[in-house]
């Protein structure tokens, strides 16, 4: 260890990456951050061409509270880096038979909206909403917000009353199906498990917190959008004196002895650490950048991963009417696509999809008179057989046909600009494991104590943050992680008896780990 033992390689800049080094450059601690590709952002990232600016990946910003004590625990205002717009209405709900449902944080209107589809419906989503609500705060308060040493530490009589009461132990289709009985409701309240690449008929109930979050807190956007979160976390972790080293990619986490030593670059520079923190997707890192012998990964091969997305990025040559800011469009077989997705590895026949119009909210990211349009289609990770090249076109075809029919023939004529993303982008341009866009899946047996930890059990000065270590995937999970990683890191370096000297004004951090 150095004389002072302060010096921190944080290998990646992406949300995780950029909030923990400015976290822990607040804590005293020497941080230098190395990120292969050329600025900041990970995937959520930010692409431009010819005067149309689109979002690569997150496009939503659920749980403003997360993202604003990110802010404070750094002495900082919110609003001085970032204005955040709130979306309403939140979003519009396309179904196969034609009918439409526009979701609204406003009661009158969603109660009128809800009832023309199931008539009663809405009593029960009040009911809902206020089981979601229950879930938000037990899963924040409880699961999501604290470091547990184990599995033992999670599952204690307390906490498994909790499990029970948010309803982990549930599926959350099931869950949803007592109090909707109309399929297009069902589909409606469940689809957001997507956002954590899961299928909601896998996954536990407890996510009935994502509608909650989104109809009960509202959905954000960043003016400029989402990709200004990184660069106001950028700014921060210069402001705290991290240094950044873009298009400097790691080639191997250095290991010894059971520890780490520092990183080597891929142009063969070493450069040493007292402690590394791996924001690059975990399970890519164990696979590629760390030594098995010292740091082995005995679940690898059993782990499951979350879905992907074949992106289109189109630069619309006029405005698209009747497209709010976000969009869904169901396709048919709603329980089948996600086996499709999940079970075959496959498209499914005629998929769902979302469609972003950024310009809805901040029509600075389109040249006067025109549209930024993003679809995503969620498509399976990248699997043997699948060959992007030739699937790719037959799902733009897919998504073009589903357009038309909703009413936009012309769409397609209508393109200035086009960009495509898939699965196999995902995997080179930011290294995520299988070309999965959220990292491991959030099955009940990936969270909680059983997913990654941040901490290496062998290699005790090796810490991860982000989508693939505890507590999860998403943005505001992912800048917890980093207040948790910075808890975790903190309490080691103080084991080690180094002297740390937080900035004036900060509160050291509370160590629970
Ligand atoms: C299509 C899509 C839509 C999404 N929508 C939403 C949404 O609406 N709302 C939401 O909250 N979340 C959303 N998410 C999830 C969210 O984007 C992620 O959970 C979050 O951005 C992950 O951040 P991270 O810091 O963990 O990882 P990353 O963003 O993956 O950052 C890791 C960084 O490490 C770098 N790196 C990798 N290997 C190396 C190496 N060897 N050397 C140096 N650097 C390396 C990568 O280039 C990257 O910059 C979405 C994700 C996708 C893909």
């Amino acid at each position: 260890m150095s004389a002072q033992g302060k010096r921190v390689v944080v290998v990646g800049a992406g949300v995780g990456g950029l909030a923990a080094a400015a976290r822990l450059a607040r804590q005293g601690f020497d941080v230098q951050v190395f990120e292969k590709t050329h600025g900041p952002g990970g995937r959520c990232n930010q692409l431009q061409v010819d005067g149309f600016t689109w979002d690569v990946g997150p496009t939503i910003v659920l749980m403003p509270e997360v993202f604003e004590e990110t802010f404070r625990a750094l002495g900082r205002r919110i609003e001085d880096y970032l204005t955040l717009v709130r979306c309403d209405p939140n979003y519009r709900v396309h179904f196969r038979d034609g009918s439409d449902v526009t979701f609204t944080s406003e009661l009158c209107t969603m109660g009128r909206e809800l009832e023309r589809v199931e008539p009663g419906s809405f009593q029960r989503y009040l009911a809902f909403m206020a089981q979601g609500r229950e879930q938000y705060r037990i899963s924040l308060d409880h699961f999501v917000g604290r470091n547990f040493n184990g599995v033992s530490d999670y599952f204690s009589p307390g906490v498994l009353a909790r499990i029970f009461k948010a309803r982990a132990h549930r599926r959350m289709y099931a869950d949803v199906s007592r109090y909707f009985q109309d399929d297009r409701l069902r589909a409606a309240m469940t689809f957001q498990t997507m956002y954590l690449g899961v299928s909601p008929f896998e996954s536990p109930a407890v996510y009935g917190l994502l509608p909650f979050t989104e109809l009960g807190v509202g959905i954000w956007f960043p003016k400029g959008g989402l990709y200004a979160i990184p660069l106001a976390l950028e700014r921060l972790a210069r402001e705290e004196g991290v240094t950044l080293h873009y298009g400097q990619a790691v080639e191997r986490i250095l290991t010894e002895g059971g520890r780490t030593t520092g990183v080597r670059l891929a142009g063969g520079e070493e450069v040493s650490a007292d402690a590394v923190l791996c924001n690059a997707d975990l399970p890519y890192a164990y696979e590629k950048l760390l030594d098995p012998k010292d740091a082995p990964f005995k679940r690898g091969e059993k782990l499951r991963f979350t879905s992907s997305g074949y992106m289109l990025y189109l630069g619309m040559k006029k405005k698209v009417p009747g497209l709010l800011h976000h969009n869904v469009m169901f396709g048919r077989d709603y329980a089948g696509s996600f086996d499709d997705i999940f079970q075959r590895f496959r498209v499914p026949e005629d998929p769902s999809f979302y469609v972003n119009v950024p310009t809805r909210t901040d029509p600075s990211l389109a040249p006067e008179g025109k549209d930024s349009l993003y679809v995503l289609v969620p498509v399976p990770h990248q699997h043997p057989g699948m060959d992007w090249k030739v699937e790719g076109p037959k799902v733009r075809a897919k998504v073009f046909q589903r357009l038309a029919e909703l009413g936009y023939p012309d769409l397609e004529a209508d393109i200035e600009v086009e960009r495509v993303f898939t699965p196999d982008d995902w995997a080179g341009t930011y290294n995520l494991a299988r070309g999965s866009a959220f990292g491991l899946a959030q099955n009940f047996f990936q969270i909680g104590p059983f997913r990654p930890a941040n901490v290496d059990p062998h290699v005790k000065n090796l810490f991860f943050v982000g989508a693939s270590t505890q507590p999860g995937t998403g943005l505001p999970t992912v800048l917890i992680s980093a207040r948790l990683v910075t808890e975790r890191l903190t309490a080691w370096a103080q084991k080690q008896g180094v002297a740390l000297s937080p900035r004036a004004g900060v509160p050291a951090v509370e160590v629970a780990a």
